[in-house]
C-alpha cells in the first residue's frame, strides 16, 4: 500500500499531502561541520516518506511504519526536549523547534514510512526530521527557506532528541540536488551544487554498510568535538575554520596536548582535502578523488580514532582489489563506508569486500551503488 494509503487506513482520511527527504553519505570532510569546516554530501535514492494534514487542536500523532507500537499521541504544548527515548522524539522534536521559534503549528497526524537503513550512518534520523519539517512548512504556510528547515531540524535533534550532530544530515537532505554534490560551508552555510557525473564517466560509487551499529552517544563523539574546541582555544581562533591549511604545522608546534593534536591535524586536513576534491572535481577529474578519499580514512583512522576493524578492512579489501579509493563516512565506529570504483571493477570490488568480511567471520555488509538523488520535496 502508498503510504498515503496507510495514512487513510490509520487515521480515516486521506493526507493532505505526500513528502518525501533523502538519507545522505559524505563523500568527503567529516567531523568538520561542528568546526565551522567544508562537508561533500549527496543525497542517496533512500529516502523518508511522510504523509501528513493539519490539525487546529492542537494534537500530534505520529505513525511510523517500521517500528512497532502503534500511533504515539502527544500535545504539542506539552512537548518536553529529552523527555522521550522513542523514535516519536525526531518527529516531535522539529514540532517543538518550530512552535520555539514562534511558528504556528497547531498540530497534525503524520504516517511515514522509510527505506534508509537506520544507524547505518546514513542519516535515517536527518530524513525523518527534515521530512517533518518541510510538510509542516508547507503545510501550515511558514514560507521557511531549505537552509531554514535544516538548522530547525538540527536543533530539534540536538535540543530535543538530545543528539550532538552538527548541521550536515539536515542540510544535504533537505537541499542536496540530483547528479550532484553538495559542497557546503558549514560557517554560513553557502553552498554549491557540484556535478557528480559518475556514470558518464565509468565511474562508480559504492555504500558498503558494514551492518556495525554506530552509537554516537557512547561519548566518543562529544570527546572529539570538546577536543577540537581545546585546540581552537589554545590556538587563539573562534573555530578550527580559522587555521589555513599552509600553517597547520605551526598550529601543530604550539599544541602540548596530544590527543587536540591529532584532533586539530585531522580537521584542518580536512577540511583542504575538501577544497582538494571539490578542484578536481570541477576540472573533471573525478578518478583523482579515490586517493583523497583514501588519505581522509587514514586521518579519520589515526589521527581522530574513529574508525573501527570493520570500516579499515572495507577500505583495505576495497583497495587492495583496485578501487581508486576509499573512506568511512560519518560519525564512524561502525556504520558505513564509501569506495570510488571504475564501473567494470565495481562487482570485483564489492565481492573482495564480501570475501574479506567472511574470512573474518562477520555479518556480511550490504553494497549498494551511491547514485546522487534529490533533496527533501514534496510528492
Ligand atoms: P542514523 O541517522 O545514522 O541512521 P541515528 O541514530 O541518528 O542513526 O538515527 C536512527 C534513529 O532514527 C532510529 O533509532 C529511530 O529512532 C529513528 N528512525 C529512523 N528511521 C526511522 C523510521 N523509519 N521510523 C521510525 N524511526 C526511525
Ligand atoms: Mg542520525
Amino acid at each position: 500500500m502508498s503510504v498515503a494509503g496507510e495514512f487513510e487506513a490509520l487515521y480515516g482520511k486521506a493526507p493532505e499531502g505526500v513528502w518525501a527527504a533523502p538519507g545522505r553519505v559524505n563523500l568527503i570532510g567529516e567531523y568538520t561541520d561542528f568546526n565551522e569546516g567544508f562537508v561533500m554530501p549527496l543525497a542517496l535514492p533512500h529516502r523518508a516518506v511522510a504523509a501528513v494534514s493539519r490539525r487546529d487542536d492542537g494534537v500530534l500523532r505520529v505513525h511510523s511504519a517500521d517500528v512497532e507500537g502503534g500511533v504515539v499521541q502527544l500535545a504539542v504544548d506539552a512537548l518536553e526536549p529529552l523527555s522521550g527515548t522513542s523514535w516519536a522524539a525526531y518527529p516531535a522534536g522539529v514540532v517543538w523547534a518550530l512552535r520555539e521559534s514562534g511558528h504556528p503549528v497547531t498540530g497534525a497526524d503524520v504516517h511515514l514510512a522509510s527505506t534508509v537503513p537506520t544507524g547505518a550512518g546514513l542519516s535515517s534520523s536527518a530524513a525523518l526530521e527534515v521530512v517533518t519539517a518541510l510538510a509542516l512548512n508547507d503545510l501550515f504556510g511558514l514560507g521557511l527557506t531549505r537552509p531554514e528547515l535544516a538548522v530547525l531540524a538540527q536543533r530539534a535533534e540536538n535540543a530535543f532528541v538530545g543528539v550532538p550532530c552538527g548541521v550536515m544530515d539536515q542540510m544535504a537532505s533537505a537541499c542536496a540536488d540530483e547528479g550532484h554534490v553538495l559542497f557546503l560551508d558549514t560557517r554560513d552555510l553557502s553552498y554549491r551544487q557540484v556535478p557528480f557525473d559518475l556514470a558518464p564517466r565509468g565511474l562508480r560509487l559504492l555504500v558498503v554498510d558494514t551492518r556495525v551499529k554506530h552509537a554516537l552517544g557512547d561519548g566518543a563523539y562529544a570527546e572529539r568535538r570538546a577536543g577540537c574546541e581545546a585546540g581552537a582555544r589554545a590556538l587563539g581562533v573562534r573555530t578550527l575554520r580559522e587555521v589555513p591549511y599552509v600553517q597547520l604545522p605551526d598550529a601543530l608546534a604550539r599544541l602540548s596536548d596530544e590527543s587536540v593534536r591529532r584532533y586539530v591535524r585531522h580537521v584542518v586536513s580536512d577540511n583542504h582535502r575538501v577544497e582538494r576534491t571539490i578542484a578536481l572535481l570541477d576540472s573533471g577529474d573525478a578518478r583523482a578523488v579515490g586517493p583523497v578519499l583514501t588519505e581522509g580514512h587514514a586521518s579519520l583512522r589515526d589521527d581522530l580514532r574513529v574508525s573501527c576493524p570493520e570500516l579499515d578492512l572495507t577500505v583495505e579489501a576495497a583497495n587492495a582489489a583496485g578501487a581508486l579509493g576509499a573512506r568511512m563516512t560519518g560519525g564512524g565506529f561502525g556504520g558505513s563506508a564509501i569506495v570510488l570504483v571504475e564501473e567494470e571493477a565495481a562487482d570485483v570490488v564489492a565481492a573482495a569486500v564480501e570475501k574479506a568480511f567472511a574470512e573474518a567471520a562477520l555479518t556480511a555488509p550490504r553494497i549498494f551503488p551511491a547514485v546522487p538523488s534529490e533533496g527533501a520535496r514534496r510528492i
